[in-house]
């Protein structure tokens, strides 16, 4: 094998970003307002979002949507992404599988979480906004949305879950670098956290409850827009760009994947590298794509929760939306994959798993952090622990191709690096992990069935 990795031009990024909502023929079903019961409207996102970015939220027509010149523009900063065959993990796993990746890592903060960062936050300067806010996991969003607030200068404040606040300081010092304002969730500085931290002193936080943190901030202070890092059609959108470059680039290496794998934590990487090629599954010249979602066993929407109309965040600020849930109060354990600690998944994906078009599976911690090992081992990169699930799930198929002696080509979204991370690999290497499964009884039934 001659080439391995597959390098595309700045000229090559995309020039729109793929809406698979305008090819879906059952459209995921509508938000709907709380307070009302009716499908939400354009008016009813913007005092919480850009008016460009609730636009995109409910754009159910227009398949390309111009990505505007100055976005490509600091999309130069690190794309095209390369792909990559993953020559060495090939060997090591001794598969008759081709497993490629698209290493999203090699952004400047280290995920694919810029690609929307960027485009948001320029929205929100167009529009004159001059603050907003988010909340974040494990920091990666966080640190983009920092990045990409300094760029077009914007003020950023950041609810950042309790746990990884602790855990991760080095993510909060990259937020800082960049310029934001780092406050750990549940904090005292809003209703929605001095509720849950009087009900529960000793939490760690979630990202639903700083999700109620950051929007309740918007909500309270003029002229700030509230700004999310996953989950919502536009964030989806906005990720297309991974998978529109890796599509050329899978050309460019002559084949085209049986299965498209991503992790998932509210499903903006897995939609950004699979719906591109989904689309091809859509209108039937490749029917037989296989696209997987893996998630931790932890924290499993997709194959454990239900289909029901839930709230996005903890305290029930958000629409309603239409998705698989473990329900909104639902407190997922303390994995080291923060990014994937959430309790429902967005409802363009949810609605592809209700209609079979997507599978997902869920993978317990410890198998995580064994396929980011060999990983790293044999193809010089530490993966995030989020991403590192995307790697446990490909490791499994690459082993199934493997005992039926069969060529399937692979294709999986690498979200992030964990050079950030190694404390957790630490941890991993002296034995303090391990894994968590969910009672049944901790799953509850989320707010309002769809059925
Ligand atoms: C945030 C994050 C994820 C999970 O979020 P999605 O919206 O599901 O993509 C996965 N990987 C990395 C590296 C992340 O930072």
């Amino acid at each position: 094998m001659k080439t391995k990795k597959f390098l595309l031009n700045e000229n090559d990024i995309p020039e729109s970003w793929y809406n698979v909502v305008a090819d879906m023929a059952v459209k995921p079903r509508p938000l709907i307002h709380p307070a009302t019961g009716k499908p939400i409207e354009v008016d009813d996102l913007v005092p919480l979002f850009s008016r460009e970015a609730s636009k995109q939220e409910l754009n159910t027509t227009d398949r390309w949507i111009e990505i505007p010149e100055v976005v490509r523009e600091a999309y130069r900063m690190w794309r095209p992404t390369p792909l990559v065959r993953a020559a060495g993990l090939e060997k090591l796993l001794d598969t008759p599988a081709h497993i490629y990746f698209k290493n999203e890592s090699v952004s400047p903060v280290g995920s694919h979480k810029l690609n929307s960062a960027i485009a948001q936050a320029y929205y929100c300067k167009q529009e004159g906004v001059t603050n907003i806010t988010t909340e974040t996991g494990a920091g990666q969003w966080g640190a983009a949305l920092s990045l990409a607030a300094k760029y077009f200068g914007l003020e950023l404040a950041v609810y950042m879950v309790k746990i990884s606040y602790e855990q991760k300081p080095y993510r909060r010092s990259m937020m800082r670098t960049f310029g934001a304002e780092v406050i750990a969730s549940p904090s005292m500085s809003t209703k929605a956290g001095r509720k849950i931290i009087t009900e529960r002193p000793n939490y760690q936080g979630s990202l639903g409850t700083a999700i109620s943190e950051a929007v309740e901030l918007a909500m309270s202070t003029p002229n700030c827009k509230y700004v999310l890092g996953s989950v919502l059609n536009h964030v989806a959108l906005h990720q297309t760009v991974i998978g529109l470059e890796a599509e050329k680039q899978m050309e460019m290496a002559g084949e085209y994947p049986d299965m498209v794998v991503a992790c998932f934590g509210g499903g903006s990487n897995f939609s950004g590298l699979a719906f591109p090629f989904l689309r091809h599954k859509i209108d039937g010249s490749k029917p037989s794509t296989q696209f997987i979602a893996a998630e931790p066993a932890s924290c499993p929407k997709l194959t454990r929760g239900k289909f029901v109309y839930d709230f996005g965040d903890e305290a029930g600020y958000t629409p309603l939306i239409p998705m698989y849930s473990l329900g909104h109060e639902f407190k997922p354990a303390n994995i080291h994959a923060g990014g994937l600690r959430y309790h429902g998944a967005g409802s363009i994906v949810s609605q592809l798993i209700h209609d079979k078009l997507i599978e997902a599976v869920d993978i317990p911690q410890l198998e995580t952090f064994e396929a980011a090992t060999m990983f790293a081992r044999a193809e010089g990169i530490v993966p995030a622990p989020e991403s590192s699930h995307a790697i446990a799930a490909v490791i499994r198929e690459a082993l199934k191709a493997r005992e039926a002696g069969q060529k399937k080509v692979i294709l999986f979204n690498l979200s992030g690096h964990g050079l950030i991370d190694m404390a957790a690999y630490d941890r991993y290497f002296a034995g303090d992990l391990r894994n968590y499964e969910v009672p049944d009884a901790d799953i509850k039934d989320g707010v309002k069935s769809l059925e």
